[in-house]
């Protein structure tokens, strides 16, 4: 009885606990990534968006920060970007940077870590195929296993989650909510994640619409509080582990 048990579900826990549970919360919670500040400009800001790009709505994403000057980091998933590479394109040529979301938004908790090699190698050559070469890599959901993060650095990818979310994705966001929670959320170093399409990654297909309503109003205040936006690679801030 004890042994049926022990095979059954302790042992499947245990496994489940030191693969998926204890690296993801290590690198979410304990490693979160932020930002280290150089000289000037003072109070800077890291704005991503996941799960793009998306048909309807990275294009009125780009139209917003273009007219507020704000340069951002998107973390792509292959699947829509090779549907749609005049985004990406776009993306590129006003100056903002990629990141690797994902081949698709499968997460990586539970794969197999000749799986994990396997995407990472399929992502490399899609994306040098294309002429993108994203350097940051973001997780979908936030998850991996024991094996993710060393994959992803020797594919050549520097990991990045973030230190505020608005929780954009939620049906039950509003433009009001997440424009609340950036303004409260947000502080010198901030690596903000947001979700330029909700299309096949758990969102709302239209979630993208209240996340650029809340920018409108967020990005001038913010910009008006003496904020910066900047891109990782911008002189004098570099991403560093750990806060
Ligand atoms: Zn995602």
């Amino acid at each position: 009885m004890l042994k049926g048990l022990l095979i059954l579900f302790i042992l499947p826990l245990i496994f489940w606990i030191s693969y998926c549970l204890l690296p993801t919360l290590w690198h979410k919670r304990l490693k979160s990534h932020s930002l280290s500040i150089g000289q000037a400009p003072i109070r800077p800001l890291l704005l991503t968006f996941d799960d793009g790009p998306d048909q309807r709505y990275t294009a009125e994403l780009l139209d917003l920060l273009r007219k507020e000057q704000v340069k951002a980091l998107f973390f792509i998933l292959l699947d829509k970007a090779t549907a749609r590479p005049e985004l990406v394109d776009r993306i590129l040529a006003e100056g903002h940077q990629l990141g690797l979301h994902g081949l698709d938004h499968k997460s990586m908790w539970l794969m197999h870590p000749a799986e994990v090699k396997d995407r990472f190698d399929r992502a490399c050559r899609l994306c040098r195929r294309q002429g993108w070469r994203p350097i940051y890599y973001r997780p979908p959901h936030g998850q991996v296993n024991l094996f993710t993060i060393a994959a992803a650095k020797k594919a050549g990818f520097i990991p990045m989650f973030w230190t505020a979310m608005a929780q954009d994705w939620q049906r039950q966001a509003s433009a009001f909510s997440i424009y609340e929670k950036l303004k409260k959320r947000c502080k010198p170093g901030t690596v903000i994640c947001l979700h330029d399409s909700g299309q096949g990654s758990g969102g709302t297909i239209h979630g993208p619409a209240k996340t650029i309503e809340a920018l409108r109003r967020f990005l001038p205040e913010a910009k008006e509080q003496g904020y910066t936006f900047i891109t990782p690679q911008q002189k004098n801030f570099v991403i560093t582990e750990g806060s």
